[in-house]
């Protein structure tokens, strides 16, 4: 029996492994099954070579547990090691590695939150294990190796009298990682982070029910046998052509990667890249209400079929977080910060493609199937709208199938807007106005009277509208939106014919003064307007510029900081048409006309929604004292 020391230089590391790798101890499991099936798919190379003489069968991975003896086992039949390459790729390359690993990352490791993604491999096993042994027959003809650590730099290697060729690790699970000696917990991790790996692992046994054959008799039960465990689907479909795919495929494979998700997808992206990286996948539109708030089923990162993290942050772009699936790419550095990823080169190209992809995709929904596009844009604006608001290339993409749907449920592109209304929606000066609500049912009175006039009233009700809006306008020339509350509709938008005023100017400086006296300055600025007499007398709007920015800042945006919060500050506009106006005028009594005044205001502002709690129960008690 040979024993030996490992590189004393790196007396260290076995304490270092421990204490830094702390958070994520669970990953040994993963590293230890991504080394046997490794060893696994290089036999079989070999084999397709004409290099191994052996037989390849139908290798599985079998992952054991032995309660009593606080063992956990993991058993290939891959290639194997001899006694040699057990020196060489565990006592100094692997360990090198492991040992090259922590001196870089020793320092940032742990804020990094991804420490242990690859790059510590076989020695991982010793953050759960104070004894390791390794049992291995290479392929060759050469006699089985029987290694054993203590998690010192000692070590001892001596022959064993395995006969068949692959390899078994043996962890003596260490007193506080004894949770990995539960079935339960293992099963998770399997689940986890092995579910799509390419060689099948088994875990335990099952019982299964064979199907009853066809000439069974009535009272024929089915049969039950025992049958191997395997966890995981060795052929997920984004390993495979888009071709070879039926839409129920995609369906089935949204449902086997989120079990507990019952809503079925929207859509699906096939993702699938060679030059100049690596990456396959396959994202899903899942259906979005407005509300953005956590979502717990997220984008799953692989490489080469192994989970590696369901945080995709700076991997994909930020709007698309929001998407579920995986991606799968060895080309991605995972051993680094975050900070590291988001200047990488690679990483930049790959969130670009995905960019691109998801583009791609939507344009051809919209031109193939635009009826159907039309249905589920409620469900996918949020993206959408948030892809044009972040990102330049997307905003100029999307120019082609982002919709504008109208409070009637048309739907328009931005340039079948344009056409539409620009005969009929500009103001003075030739610009377009795009007039939108936001709450079809808070702005009912102000959508009606634009319908009746026969202007388009946009429904933008989305969070981030307002965002989205001042962009556009930013954007786009000559065009400018008005929410349908924000100004009076007339002096928005170029009227053919002027209204004259039934009062002279003398009255309407006397109805000013009155209005004043009783309506506080600070919260109306008053404008007389000479509108239609069927008209409401009194309409409240809140001008578009201050109410956008106010919005902006509640849903949150860069360059609002400091600038304090935006006054309440009204539009009254008073219609000098209308007959009410005339009564308010003439009226007997100072005392008559101010409760006059009062009720109107307090008309106008119920249609606003402007009018609450106390205020609101006073004016309903005034109103009864009216009629009764
Ligand atoms: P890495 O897998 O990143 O190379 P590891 O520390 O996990 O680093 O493993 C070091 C080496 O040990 C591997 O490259 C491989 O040659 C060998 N090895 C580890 N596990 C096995 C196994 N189950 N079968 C055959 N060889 C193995």
């Amino acid at each position: 029996m040979a024993k030996g020391k490992i590189n004393v230089s790196v007396e260290n590391i076995f304490p270092l492994i421990k204490k830094f790798l702390y958070s994520d101890h669970e990953i040994f499991l993963r590293e230890l099954i991504s080394n046997a099936t490794d060893a696994t798919l290089k036999l079989k190379h070999l084999v397709n070579l004409g290099e191994a003489k052996v037989d390849y069968g139908n290798p599985q991975i079998e992952v054991k547990i032995d309660e009593d003896k606080k063992t956990l086992h993991i058993l290939d039949q891959g290639i194997g090691m001899t006694t040699e390459e057990v020196e060489k790729y565990i006592n100094e390359v692997a360990f090198s590695g492991a040992n090259e690993f922590l001196e870089k990352y020793k320092d940032s490791a742990q804020d990094s939150g991804i420490i242990g993604h690859f790059g510590l491999g076989f020695y991982s096993a010793f953050m759960v294990a104070d004894k390791v042994e390794i049992i291995t027959k290479s392929y060759k003809d050469e006699p089985a190796a029987h290694w054993t650590c203590t998690g010192t730099v000692d070590f001892s290697l001596e022959e064993a009298d395995k006969k068949e060729h692959g390899t078994e690790i043996i962890l003596h699970i260490n007193d506080e990682s004894e949770a990995f000696l539960k079935e339960a917990r293992i099963r998770e991790l399997l689940v986890k982070y092995n579910k799509f790996m390419p060689v099948p692992i088994k875990f335990g046994t099952k019982e299964k029910t064979l199907p009853l054959p066809e000439d069974a008799k009535e009272d024929d039960k089915p049969k039950t046998v025992t049958v191997d465990d395997i966890i995981n689907n060795t052929q997920p479909a984004w390993v495979k052509q888009p071709a070879d795919l039926e839409e129920q495929d995609y369906k089935d494979f949204y449902r086997e990667l989120y079990p507990m998700q019952f809503e079925e997808p929207l859509f699906h992206i096939h993702l699938n890249v060679d030059y100049p990286f690596h990456l396959t996948g396959i994202l899903y539109f899942p259906r979005l209400s407005n509300d953005m708030t956590l979502q717990k089923d997220k984008i799953q990162l692989y490489q080469n079929q192994v989970f590696v993290t369901d945080n995709v942050e700076g991997i994909v772009p930020e709007f698309l977080t929001m998407l579920k699936g995986v991606i799968d790419s060895p080309d991605i550095p995972l051993n680094v910060s975050r900070s590291y990823l988001q200047a990488d080169g690679n990483v930049k190209k790959i969130s670009s493609y995905i960019t691109r992809k998801v583009a791609d995709k939507l344009k051809k929904l919209f031109k193939d199937t635009r009826e159907d596009f039309e249905k589920k844009w409620n469900d996918i604006k949020v993206v959408i709208e948030y892809g044009m608001l972040t990102e330049d290339k997307f905003f100029e993409k999307a120019q082609q199938f982002a919709l504008y749907p109208t409070v009637e449920g048309d739907f328009y592109t931005f340039e079948e807007l344009q056409e539409k209304i620009k005969a009929a929606q500009t103001d003075k000066d030739g610009k377009l106005i795009i007039l939108y609500a936001s709450n079809p049912a808070d702005q009912d009175s102000y959508i009606q009277t634009a319908k009746a006039k026969g202007y388009q009233v946009l429904l933008l009700d989305s969070p981030i509208a307002p965002h989205l809006i001042q962009k556009l306008e930013a954007e786009k020339e000559n065009i400018s939106f008005a929410r349908v509350d924000s100004d009076h509709i007339d002096n928005l938008i170029k009227k053919e014919e002027e209204q004259v005023s039934k009062l002279t100017e003398e009255e309407k400086e006397t109805l000013k003064q009155q209005l004043e006296s009783v309506i506080p300055k600070k919260e109306y600025s008053i404008q007389l307007e000479n509108m239609d007499s069927e008209a409401a007398p009194l309409l409240i709007t809140q001008p578009e510029f201050m109410r956008r920015m106010k919005e902006m800042q509640q849903t949150g945006g860069g360059g609002f900081m400091g600038m304090g919060n935006f006054p309440e500050l009204y539009n009254l506009i008073v219609n000098t048409n209308s007959p009410l106006i005339e009564t308010i005028l003439k009226a007997k009594t100072d005392k008559k006309r101010a409760r006059l005044i009062h009720q109107a205001l307090d008309l106008a502002r119920l249609s606003q929604n402007l009018l609450k709690g106390e205020e609101l129960t006073n004016f309903v008690k005034r109103s009864f004292d009216m009629i009764k």
